[in-house]
């Protein structure tokens, strides 16, 4: 039997929930939901995930794109304070893994400026998720000894991933692209221009690890023109993954 210690009161909880499949999370992230008094779920966690929560549990949606008034990280951060100070315990409930992508360091930097006591409990990022959904290993001994979890920039209705990236992709690597955005053309063609070869394999998932889950494969010089599903989307780019679609079986 193992013990997990309830969530304690006045703390704050920065817990991943994982891809959005409610068996992927932790059994540190379960009993934390089970027993906090406040959670405060990003846009991505799925309903399955709510309702492991406490019936009495207060929660209150603080995703940035649900339609609703958008909430800033400032209102985010009032509400941490507000409900810890309350002595209630809270569950900063983010996707994947609250440290990729998950704009944690603001919090934690307010959570220390506050001497709010806090706890961070990892979840399987969406990368994870998405590579044991494709049966693909994302590192490959002779295929991709280096493993690139990146997001691209929207700068001026344009996506970008070269202005964070000086010179050539490296070889070997497979790349993880979190929020691609919609306009594939332009991420392409900046990842041909950095040395990726256009026919690269790349496979686009949408809504991984849930009953809606879409897999696309192409390659990056189709991908423009790739029909990719709903957001979320991930995008999965190199050679590992060409070993993996090759050897799928047929039909
Ligand atoms: N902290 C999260 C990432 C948040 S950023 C994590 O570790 O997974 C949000 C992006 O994550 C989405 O735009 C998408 O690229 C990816 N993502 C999250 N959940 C996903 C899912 N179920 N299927 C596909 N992509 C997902």
């Amino acid at each position: 039997m193992i013990s997990i210690p309830d969530a304690e009161a006045g703390h704050v909880y920065l817990v991943g929930a994982g891809p959005g499949d409610p068996a992927l999370l932790t059994l540190r992230a379960a009993h934390l939901l089970k027993t906090a008094d406040v959670i405060l779920p990003d846009d991505l966690v799925s309903d399955e995930i709510l309702a492991l929560s406490s019936p009495t549990a207060l929660i209150i949606p603080v995703g940035k794109r649900c339609g609703q008034p958008r909430i800033t990280q400032a209102g985010i951060h009032e509400l941490l304070l507000e409900h810890s100070s309350n002595g209630s315990s809270v569950v900063r409930l983010k996707s994947g893994d609250p440290l990729v992508f998950g704009r944690a360091a603001e919090e934690i930097a307010f959570l220390r400026e506050h001497a709010i006591p806090f706890e961070i409990v990892p979840g399987i990022t969406a990368a994870f998720a998405v590579a044991a959904t494709l049966e693909t290993p994302l590192t490959d001994r002779t295929r991709a000894s280096k493993l690139i979890l990146a997001t691209a920039h929207h700068a001026a209705g344009k996506l970008s991933l070269t202005p964070s990236w000086s010179g050539a992709f490296p070889n070997e690597a497979t790349l993880v692209i979190y929020m691609p955005g919609r306009h594939f053309e332009a991420l392409a063609q900046d990842l041909i221009a950095s040395g990726i070869p256009p026919t690269t394999p790349c496979t686009a998932v949408s809504k991984a690890s849930t009953p809606n889950e879409r897999i696309h494969t192409t390659t990056l010089a189709t991908l423009a023109s790739a029909d990719v599903g709903p957001a979320p989307v991930i995008l999965l780019i190199g050679p590992a993954i060409a070993q993996q679609t090759s050897q799928q079986p047929a039909g």
